[in-house]
């Protein structure tokens, strides 16, 4: 657990800014849209591209959060598919990694 709990603090800073920029995006998309016509495609279209990197936020939150998890049930950094430890150079390039470098 100590292990990583170095890693553990960068993922919780890196959740706390993506949920705060999630927040952001979803009050951006909460506007009412814009009379003018023109504006409105404008609009929509911003809308649009702001859904689609929400998705990839909540996609990363969402990893985020079940790496914690397992570094609070003891199964970080233990291979998904094999079972091996995955190296901690690895991980610290990647903290949400569920697999070894053999098995990604
Ligand atoms: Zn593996």
């Amino acid at each position: 657990m100590t292990e990583y709990s170095e890693l553990a603090d960068q993922l919780r800073v890196r959740l706390n800014d993506l949920i705060n920029r999630a927040e952001v995006i979803e009050d951006d998309l909460r506007h009412p849209l814009d009379k003018d016509w023109e504006e409105q495609a404008i609009d929509l279209a911003d809308d649009e591209a702001l859904e689609g990197v929400d998705a990839v936020l909540r996609n990363e939150i969402q990893q985020i959060r079940l790496a914690l998890l397992r570094i609070e049930n003891g199964t970080y950094g233990t291979c998904a598919k094999c079972g091996d430890e995955i190296g901690l150079e690895r991980l610290k390039a990647r903290p949400v990694a569920t697999r070894c470098i053999t098995c990604a």
